[in-house]
């Protein structure tokens, strides 16, 4: 049986003092880690703080991304290395934002993924299609590539500790999202090639999110859904109480 994860994407939304306020009125409202596994992937200046105030409660905190050097001359960016030192226990890879207007390759998610692995950071692995590509029935040629390309080179045991996120980049943001039943099967397709590259047990043992304009209204249907062990949300996961019970539903 596999846990559900909820996690939020909060972008580039909230100040500091509004993520602070966000984490101390849910820290102690978390369902069960037994339950559910509930993260929230904040901006990267905030991580410290928000690790701080979320230990000893069944809050997880994430980045949004990284870097997949350790250290070296990169400005502006983020080691897995220093995301591991102030005990951060998630990072979003790949999100169809950061290939899209940062352009970040198959071959950097890659690395990224690898780099967080060999940092005890779980990767939730982004992959999803464009509305051209779904209308043209490319949608499960293009996650399953996607997946390969993240997953080239992990270990079977590697794969146990990764997160994938199927997320329709039409349904981002958009209001729009997949029907339930849509979204099941590209997971379901995702699980598959899991399998012909890892076999069954890691096939069973991975979990996959499903993302793009997760609410409360929609979540309980998606979450039925054999292959859909999660959600990756955005903007619902912004409020308190639409977070919270985004959470209830896993
Ligand atoms: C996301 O940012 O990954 C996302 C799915 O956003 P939204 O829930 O707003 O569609």
């Amino acid at each position: 049986m596999r846990k559900p994860i909820i996690a939020a994407n909060w972008k580039m939304y909230k100040t500091f003092d509004e993520a602070v306020d966000f984490v101390e009125a849910i820290k102690d409202k978390i369902p069960s880690a037994e339950k559910v596994d509930a993260v929230v992937c904040a901006p990267a200046l905030y991580l410290p703080t928000l690790v701080d105030l979320a230990k000893d409660t069944e809050l997880a905190i994430g980045a949004q991304n990284m870097h997949y050097e350790e250290e070296g001359a990169f400005t502006g960016e983020i080691s897995p290395k220093m995301l591991e030192a102030i005990q951060v226990d998630y990072v979003i890879i790949g999100h169809s934002e950061r290939r899209e207007y940062f352009n970040e390759t198959d071959e950097a998610v890659n690395k990224k993924v690898k780099a967080a692995l060999s940092h005890g950071i779980v990767p939730i692995v982004c992959c999803g299609e464009t509305l051209e590509e779904r209308e043209a029935g490319h949608t499960e040629e293009k996650v399953a590539n996607q997946v390969k390309e993240a997953l080239a080179g992990l270990t079977e045991e590697e794969v146990q500790h990764i997160v994938i996120a199927y997320e329709p980049i039409w349904a981002i943001g958009t209001g729009k999202t997949a029907t339930a039943d849509d979204a099941n099967a590209v997971c379901g397709h995702i699980r598959k090639v899991v399998e012909e590259l890892y076999g069954k047990a890691a096939a069973e043992n991975i979990r996959i999110q499903y993302g793009g304009s997760v609410k409360p209204e929609n979540i309980e249907d998606l979450l039925s859904k054999e292959q859909i062990d999660g959600a990756l949300v955005g903007g619902a996961s912004l409020q308190v109480e639409s977070y919270l019970k985004l959470l209830e539903a896993g």
